[in-house]
């Protein structure tokens, strides 16, 4: 099933893949994390570490994030 984003702005962070960087946390240009495992959504903080904010809401459109 293909996966529904509330917008453009969180469909291309979240698709985002990086060249150069092979783990998302190394990266600055990936900011939001979806954990597939967990299945919620966070603003990565680039700590050297793989620490991240959960957010309920999307911070471009503001629609409620699909936690299911
Ligand atoms: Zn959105
Ligand atoms: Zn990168």
């Amino acid at each position: 099933m293909k996966k529904e984003f509330c917008c453009e702005s969180m469909k291309y962070h979240i698709e985002y893949k990086c060249d150069i960087h092979k783990d998302p946390f190394d990266c600055p240009d990936k900011i939001i994390n979806y954990s597939k495992k967990q299945n919620n959504y966070g603003i990565i903080i680039h700590d050297g570490g793989s620490s991240f904010i959960e957010i309920e809401f999307c911070p471009w459109c503001g629609k409620k994030l699909e936690n299911k």
